[in-house]
């Protein structure tokens, strides 16, 4: 397989003819196989919606096992993996810190439904390095850290409506699937099948970097506005970055109409630096959200405030939330090796250069070809745009047929031993453990998927 890999590497434009669509030169049958099965046991085949491929070519790679920047899959072939179980492996598969703390922990039990100090330690790490957060609690993903924290919104306001912004996604609980990003709008759908209306009622969705639209929501719904939510680094949907100003007119709006202003982290807490978003922006947020890289791979989500806030959450307070696995001790354990080496000095630095050297150096390429395509780069973050636009802000400046361009970009890139998230939609993760080597073996698959997906439009 690695010699395959090799040649895929080092093969020229000629050796992968645009018209590879279903016959890749390298061995799927495996997957094909196990994806055969799955799709009699789970919805699609998948577990999750946006894992089935149904927006680029072919069908989903079945993954065996991974390590570093590298994942293989059922057939043996290696990748070098962008998609980063989606934003959690910081550090790269199977981390030897992150692995033999968990072994560590796993040794003693695996679940007790009482508490372990390794919640502590894991509280201590971030408390003591996030001056955004006082006082937190841990959940098992970042839907329920988000749905929690609506809650608090609302128990803590005695108001029931939210305003969230197109194109922004907060995991898929009721009051959130309302036009959500992601997978539905790589599905094309505005939003999700049995939500009731009169929960949606209740959201107010309104577009991006946009004030006029969330003052006139505030004029319309006065004094009935719990909270504005929003990814600070909307990183679902595209990455739509997002000016400090307009930022900061959602901190003063509302605080003016006494809202709480909730920074949903999942994506960007942990990745643009250990503090996250609010930290880069500067800008305190009432409420900020956690997931993915908390875990260090395994699932724990988290929510977090003010001490005054946070006094609202049962037992302290009457907004109620819980979970059985809630602080897993195992889970914990893997969290708190990765946010170990997290916030060592310079982690951020380095990894934030390395992916501006990776992100200029394609866009380099791309513009003296006279490309239409862009880069867009925060932190660790980038994704791949077909558009001549020097920024992207809201949802509506995507133009859906580019995710044409995006497809076959993504089946050249699988070819070339390179993997993405199966959508144009998503963004793409640097990982410390890219090397400089597979960063540039990755440019180069790169370099010639878009000299097909180009020289494939022109046709
Ligand atoms: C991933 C994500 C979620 C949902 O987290 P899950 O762990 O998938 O439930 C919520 N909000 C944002 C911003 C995310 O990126």
């Amino acid at each position: 397989m690695l010699g395959s890999l090799k040649k895929m590497f080092s093969g020229s434009e000629e050796e992968t003819p645009v018209n590879t669509i279903g016959k890749p030169d390298i061995s799927r049958e495996k997957s094909a196989e196990l994806y055969e099965k799955s799709k009699t046991y789970f919805p699609g085949g998948v577990n999750s919606p946006v894992r089935a491929f149904k927006s680029v070519h072919g069908t989903p790679l079945f993954i065996q096992k991974g390590d570093g920047c590298h994942i293989w899959d059922a057939d043996g072939n290696q990748f070098i993996d962008f998609c980063a179980s989606w934003g959690p492996l910081i550090l790269g598969h199977n981390h030897p810190v992150v692995r033999e703390k968990v072994i560590e922990a796993m040794q003693n039990g695996m679940s007790f439904g009482a508490p372990t100090a390794l919640e502590n330690q894991l509280a201590e790490l971030i408390l003591k390095n996030n001056k955004y957060v006082h006082k937190i609690r841990f959940t098992s993903s970042g839907t329920e850290a988000v749905m929690s924290a609506i809650r608090l919104a609302r128990g803590y306001t005695k108001r029931d409506k939210i305003i969230k912004f197109e194109g922004c996604y907060h995991g898929h609980s009721d009051s959130l699937l309302v036009k959500a990003g992601s997978g539905l709008v790589t599905f094309g759908e505005t939003s999700s099948a049995g939500i009731p209306k009169a929960f949606a009622d209740e959201t107010i969705v309104v577009p991006l970097n946009n004030e006029q639209a969330v003052q006139e929501a505030f004029d319309q719904f006065q004094d009935q506005i719990a909270a504005i939510i929003i990814e600070p680094v909307p990183a679902n949907n595209g990455l739509l970055l997002q000016t400090q100003e307009f930022l900061e007119f959602l901190r003063r709006i509302s605080t003016k109409n006494k809202a709480l202003l909730i920074f949903d982290e999942v994506i960007s807490g942990f990745r643009i630096g250990f503090e996250g978003a609010a930290a880069y922006y500067n800008i305190q947020p009432d409420i900020i959200t956690y997931g993915k890289i908390i875990g260090g791979g395994l699932p724990v989500g988290m929510y977090g405030s003010s001490e005054e806030i946070m006094g609202m959450i049962s037992p302290d307070g009457p907004v109620y939330q819980a979970g059985t696995l809630s602080g897993n001790p195992v889970a914990m354990a893997a969290g708190i090796a990765q946010l170990t080496e997290l916030a060592k000095s310079g982690f951020y630095k380095d990894l934030n250069n390395k992916t501006l050297e990776f992100t200029e150096s394609i866009q380099r390429f791309a513009s003296a070809r006279n490309y239409k395509f862009r880069v867009f780069t925060i932190g660790s973050i980038f994704w791949f745009a077909f558009t001549d636009q020097e920024s992207i802000r809201t949802s509506e400046e995507i133009d859906p047929a580019s995710m044409e361009k995006f497809k076959i970009m993504h089946r050249e890139l699988l070819n070339r031993g390179v993997y993405f998230g199966p959508s144009g939609y998503e963004v793409g993760f640097v990982s410390s453990v890219h090397t400089k080597i597979e960063l540039e073996k990755a440019k180069r698959a790169i370099f010639d998927s878009l000299d097909i997906v180009f020289r494939g439009s022109r046709v």
